[in-house]
């Protein structure tokens, strides 16, 4: 068995370029603390984007730069600001983002993007190959990168090669719209295993195989001339001992040594002692379906008029993709319908909605979710959904309630959780009257059994998993030969 090789759109890894000098911190993500296990020593290697371009390289100090990254175990692509704004920007984001979550109407079919995609999986390949030997394990990772697969295959036929999709695969009907639906499935099928985060995605993903490519599916196995490609669900889970141990420790902190951030948090619940916080976190992205959830807040609040003045909503919304038009369209929605619910609703003591338009550091993360009686996430469409198993982990007394979308991946293994359907307004007042009102055992019930299924199946789990199931499924082919 050879090494390992990871590849993602973006390495693991801040650079920054400094008065000449250059620093590599590692980033600290879901995807980057899943592949510790697997992403460790000299054993293995990170393929990616750096997050600098061509451009912004100066040719004096890319040895340095390819160094810094060497010590963490990486290797760069080399990309131009060309490349992001077609293939990223372009291909990745406005085609297959929006037709993958739903949104037929603002995926844009651009031969130019495409080509770009073409052309930059391209490059992903080449570094592959250059770095890699014949019995390598190598781990494609998401929708940036869709034709590695089967250009690896091509020139390295032994290797084990592993994709996984971390957002869904949309239903046949849906996907039978793209006009390079047979090439990006061909790219895939370059692969040994393909993941997807539930059984519906890979039902949808066999269905197109099936249909477009008229191959032999038989159960979750499709059957090549020489080879035969495992297709499963992973789940992927999320870094629970850091979420759950953090609030701890926030819990234990005594109240000068609170954030200033919580400090404000706790101001209010003194102030206002039998008000609900209701949190929502998510990147500002239509598929998360943040402007319905406030038109539903509205509509909750008609609902049942006792609570106003008894519950506070505070957004999270992450700046995101902000130079893709429909993203600057939706910041300029829920600005607009924050101000206008905030203008009709407030009273003198009281905001109903709480407005964060920023990224916030991690510590202050866990006070949103340590502090929030009411966790509502609402996605049209969503891969998986982390802050929902987030917020449960960080539920150290177990109190709290859980809304979340039934269009999101993680609703699935969720089942304990408030399930709503994001576009029935009756429905998510009715719930939300129902998450204030939830007697305390009831809550405690329902998240002892999400957190004993959160802190089993964690990110590091799910990344062994895949990574057996991928070995066990190249012996199995090699048996086959
Ligand atoms: N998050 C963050 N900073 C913030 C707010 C959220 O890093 O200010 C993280 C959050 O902890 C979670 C991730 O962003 O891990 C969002 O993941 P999710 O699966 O919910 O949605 P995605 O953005 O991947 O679509």
């Amino acid at each position: 068995m050879g090494k390992t090789i990871i590849i993602s759109n973006r390495l693991p890894v801040q650079l920054q370029i400094h008065n000449g000098s250059i620093t590599a911190t590692p980033s600290v993500g879901g995807l980057a603390t899943g592949m510790k296990s697997v992403h460790k020593g000299g054993e293995s290697l990170w393929i990616g984007w750096s997050g600098l371009t061509d451009e912004e390289i100066p040719q004096i100090l890319a040895p340095a730069i390819d160094n810094a990254l060497k010590e963490q175990g990486c290797a760069k692509v080399k990309l131009t600001q060309n490349d992001i704004d077609g293939y990223y920007f372009g291909f990745s984001n406005r085609t297959i983002w929006p037709l993958f979550h739903y949104f037929l109407e603002y995926s844009e079919f651009e031969l130019n993007f495409w080509e770009s995609y073409k052309s930059v999986n391209q490059k992903f390949a080449d570094a592959i190959i250059e770095q890699s030997d014949e019995d390598d394990i190598i781990w494609v990772h998401d929708y940036q990168l869709m034709l590695v697969p089967q250009l690896v295959k091509e020139k390295r036929p032994n290797a084990s090669i592993g994709f996984f999709l971390h957002i869904p695969f949309p239903s046949y009907e849906i996907f039978r719209t793209l006009p390079w639906r047979q090439e990006l499935l061909q790219g895939l099928l370059g692969a040994d295993l393909i993941g997807f985060h539930t059984y519906d995605y890979e039902r949808h993903f066999l269905s197109s195989v099936r249909r477009l490519l008229g191959l032999e599916v038989s159960f979750n196995d499709i059957y090549l001339e020489n080879r035969t490609i495992k297709v499963d669900s992973f789940p992927m889970g999320i870094d629970y001992k850091k979420f759950s141990e953090s609030a701890q420790l926030h819990d234990a902190n005594k109240k000068d040594k609170r954030s200033d951030f919580q400090k404000r948090l706790d101001q209010h619940k003194e102030s206002s002692p039998d008000t609900k916080l209701i949190v929502s976190i998510d990147r500002l992205d239509y598929s998360k379906g943040i402007a319905k959830r406030i038109n539903a807040f509205e509509y909750f609040l008609n609902k049942y008029p006792e609570y106003k003045e008894k519950v506070r909503l505070i957004i999270l919304a992450v700046p995101s993709r902000s130079n893709v038009p429909q993203y600057q369209l939706l910041k300029r929605e829920v600005d607009e319908l924050v101000g206008r619910i905030n203008g009709e609703l407030s009273t003198v003591n009281w905001t109903p909605i709480w407005y964060f338009y920023r990224s916030l550091p991690f510590e202050n993360l866990i006070d949103l979710y340590t502090s929030s009686d009411i966790a509502w996430l609402t996605p049209l469409r969503d891969g998986m959904n982390l802050v929902a198993k987030e917020y449960i982990a960080t539920r150290t007394d177990k109190t709290g309630v859980l809304i979340l979308s039934e269009m999101a991946g993680s609703a699935y293994e969720m089942n304990e959780a408030l399930l709503i359907n994001p576009n029935n307004f009756e429905q998510q007042a009715d719930t939300l009257k129902m998450a204030i009102t939830m007697p305390v055992e009831e809550q405690i019930r329902r998240n002892t059994l999400l957190q004993n299924r959160l802190s089993r199946y964690n990110v590091e789990t799910w990344a062994n998993h895949f990574m057996e199931t991928l070995v066990n499924q190249k012996n199995g082919n090699n048996d086959f030969v």
